[in-house]
């Protein structure tokens, strides 16, 4: 039996689930967190819940990789490291050059440090991970998938930003969207629980998690997608602002003596969102509680959070020139209730209407819009690991 791992690099963090191929099941998955700092933390589950637990400093990447591997031996998870026999990277921007997965190779690494330029908090650190993961497991194949691939579709009037055209000429400033692995998962997902050919569907889908993106999927592809050049932008998030107008960043600079433009982006990105409005926390569960108990900044967070999904799927459903199908996902799609039911409540107008019975506390996937919907409303948990773990089985023939 053949293993395949999914790897997901963050600049100070790796997630990885190990997977038995082609059956797809699970035999082990983990967590490393605070590479580069002190006491870092492993986490592996694996077998009848067991679990590896250690605490210890992992000054970088190479470390890291080191640490699970040979913990996935002496834990007996795996017998040989020859059992892996590929690995599938997570890369957060694979600009225009990625237009699917790709089989990692000298060029294709240089070309992901590249790229760097786009999402420099990932893609040096995943590019660290593949060449890692290369050393010590030379004779598996190793495949980046890249959050940017599926979006790679959008025609120009969708990705190209009012600016002067020379920008995108000469520095490729566009729009390339991220989650697409996600979008790309529950969009097909989507279309073979409805028994339709993709191809002749227009789909919704509601990425909304920590970081939240709404896509616009027509005949299969995406088409349009709320983030931007970077996940900074579209729809309010845990932390980012979303979408802003660009004349308050001097503003707010001169008022709150903010002095670099870095600093302020910093914090678009990391105190905006549902926890700046809040001023309660960026995590949708606390933010939820916070409103039932009559904290009027959560409900105001809640508003604008439901308010922004409604706007992309209402801006959507107008370019696609309609909607089949409008599809959850990630944590807060996936687990609530109450904003499924306040935002398509809020669309009703596509066609749309939430059974109540269906929705309320509902998890896992399925159908929740009544039976006279013409617009379908799913629920579908994403699984961007086994998605990866799939690109690697079908790359792995051509290597
Ligand atoms: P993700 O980034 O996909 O892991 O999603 C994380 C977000 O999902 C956080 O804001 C969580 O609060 C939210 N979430 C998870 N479970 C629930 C739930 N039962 N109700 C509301 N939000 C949830």
């Amino acid at each position: 039996m053949t293993k395949t791992i999914a790897v997901n690099a963050g600049s100070s963090s790796l997630k990885f689930q190990l997977y038995n191929m082609p059956q797809e099941s699970v035999v082990a998955k983990g967590l490393i967190e605070r590479i580069g700092l002190n006491d870092s933390i492993v986490t592996i589950k694996y077998g009848e819940g067991q679990e590896f637990h250690r605490v210890l400093d992992l000054p970088n990447h190479d470390a890291a990789v080191d640490v699970l591997i040979n913990a996935l031996l002496d834990e007996k998870i795996i017998e040989s490291f020859d059992e892996i026999t590929g690995a599938g990277h997570r890369v957060v921007a694979g600009g225009e050059i990625f237009k699917e997965s790709a089989l990692i190779d000298d060029k294709a690494i240089q070309q992901i440090e590249d790229l760097g330029e786009f999402a420099p908090l990932h893609n040096p650190a995943e590019a660290s991970v593949i060449r890692a993961f290369q050393k010590v497991l030379p004779k598996a194949v190793n495949v980046a998938v890249f959050d940017t691939s599926f979006h790679t579709t959008m025609p120009k009037e969708n990705y190209l930003y009012s600016l002067p055209y020379e920008y995108y000429e000469k520095h490729k400033a566009r729009k390339y969207g991220a989650h697409g692995t996600s979008h790309q998962f529950v969009a097909h997902r989507a279309a073979e629980m409805l028994g339709k050919p993709i191809e002749e569907l227009k789909i919704i889908t509601c990425h909304l998690g920590n970081g939240a993106s709404i896509t616009a999927v027509e005949n299969g592809k995406s088409i349009d997608t709320s983030m931007g050049f970077t996940p900074l932008a579209g729809v309010t998030m845990g932390t980012r602002s979303g979408d802003i107008d660009a004349s308050l960043l001097p503003f707010l600079m001169r008022k709150e003596g903010i002095e670099s433009i870095e600093e302020m982006v910093n914090i678009l990105n990391k105190k905006s969102g549902l926890l700046g409005i809040s001023g309660v926390s960026s995590d949708m569960r606390e933010v939820e509680k916070a409103a039932e108990e009559g904290n009027e900044r959560a409900q105001v967070a809640i508003d604008i959070f439901n308010n922004r999904v409604k706007k992309y799927i209402g801006q959507y459903a107008a370019i696609m020139n309609g909607v089949d199908a409008i599809v959850f996902t990630a944590g807060i799609g996936e687990n609530s209730s109450i904003t499924r039911q306040q935002v398509i409540d809020g669309v009703t107008f596509l066609g749309c209407k939430i059974d109540e019975a269906k929705n309320t506390g509902f998890r896992g996937e399925g159908i929740i819009s009544t039976d006279d919907s013409t617009c379908v409303v799913l629920n579908i948990p994403t699984d961007e690991e086994v998605s990866i773990a799939r690109d690697v089985e079908r790359l792995k023939n051509k290597a």
